[in-house]
């Protein structure tokens, strides 16, 4: 009788389900299908999340400037490979996830139901925003916060970018490929970003950094006009004219799947150095995790440790029968 119950209760529709396809996901879903895990991988709007932003991925380990790729063709190549050891994808967004027993219910944008005896949450991170006036009024019409989508509508034009970090330095040397009149907002006096990106910045003719300093507002109309901008140091506000604005201040954690999980000071989710939750089977890789550095390399890194994880957990589940 308890046999019979416990072979239900371990009944699912997969052996795991992976949220999000950025490279963390993507790399959990190599590693998972590899190891003949029966997985998908649900993904709402496109592959790749903020890696699709890269223009070329020089950090990654491996990549020599002669083999430069962009973030898309990483991506790619991922999935390529990911779908060559058995993976499955779904194009549709994870709308709820709940645990009952052992299996984890993934409730579809489209309304059906997904079983799984394990999830990873890959959802990644999404940018942040300034909360400023006119931000949202004028974005897609000199707002952005994605130079690879969107820095070509202004060759040539004044463009500010705002941020101190790694993005922003990314950002800032990406639009000087297209106009040599970028200024980059930040609003201490040095960037926090790497060494070597920080340079490259500081170095870059087309680049102009303006430090301690703040955006008040964005002004026009059908597109962006002008800033008013405010020096920290001496408190003066003024007007300064401008095409479009790029704003790279960082990210926040997609975690809305799991209110309930314990998470970091700014809503990173904690797991340990498997990557697992405090829910049995639950694990998470990536940008949503608490990590001290934020690459892609770390991402893909964590993407393989949790389908270890899931895959050891998955083959115990079965076996207790
Ligand atoms: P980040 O490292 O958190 O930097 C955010 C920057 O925006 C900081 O300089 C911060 O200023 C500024 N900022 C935050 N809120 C602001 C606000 N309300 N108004 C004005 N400025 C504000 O974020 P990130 O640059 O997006 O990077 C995120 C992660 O991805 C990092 O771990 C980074 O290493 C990684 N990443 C790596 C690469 C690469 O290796 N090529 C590229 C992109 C991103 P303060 O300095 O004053 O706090």
């Amino acid at each position: 009788m308890f046999f019979n119950q416990r072979i239900n209760m371990i009944k699912a529709d997969r052996d795991l389900i992976i949220i999000g396809s950025g490279p963390a996901g993507l790399s959990s879903a190599q590693y998972g299908a590899r190891s003949n895990l029966n997985l998908v991988v649900l993904e709402e709007i496109s592959l790749g999340g903020q890696a699709l932003l890269i223009s070329a991925l020089e950090n990654y380990p491996g990549i020599s400037a002669t083999s430069l790729k962009s973030g898309y063709d990483f991506i790619q190549d991922m999935q390529k490979q990911a779908l060559n050891f058995g993976a499955h994808f779904i194009m549709q967004g994870a709308q709820s996830l709940k645990k009952e027993g052992d299996i984890f219910i993934v409730e579809l944008g489209n309304g059906k139901t997904i079983t799984s005896l394990s999830v990873i949450l890959a959802t990644g991170a999404k940018h942040k925003k300034l909360d400023v006036i006119g931000e949202e009024k004028l974005f897609g019409m000199g707002v952005s916060y994605c130079a690879v989508c969107d820095g070509p509508f202004f060759k040539g034009e004044k463009i500010f970018v705002v941020g101190g970090g790694d993005s922003a330095c990314d950002e800032a040397n990406l639009l000087s490929r297209i106009s040599s009149h970028i200024v980059m907002l930040h609003r201490r006096d040095t960037l926090r970003a790497q060494k070597a990106l920080a340079e490259r910045v500081l170095q870059n003719p087309s680049i102009e950094v303006r430090f301690n300093t703040q955006l008040k507002e964005i002004r026009g109309e059908e597109k962006v006009t002008s800033l008013i901008l405010q020096n920290s140091d001496t408190g003066k506000v003024y007007e300064e004219e401008g095409d479009a604005v790029f704003v790279s201040i960082g990210t926040v954690p997609q975690t809305n799947l799991v209110p309930n999980i314990p998470k970091d000071e700014n809503g990173y989710i904690i797991t340990d150095q498997n990557m697992a939750t405090s829910v049995p089977g639950l694990f998470v890789a990536g940008d949503v995790r608490a990590t001290p550095f934020r690459q892609v390399v770390v991402a893909c890194g964590e993407g393989a440790i949790a389908a270890h994880s899931a895959v050891e957990y998955v083959n115990i589940l079965k076996c207790s029968l």
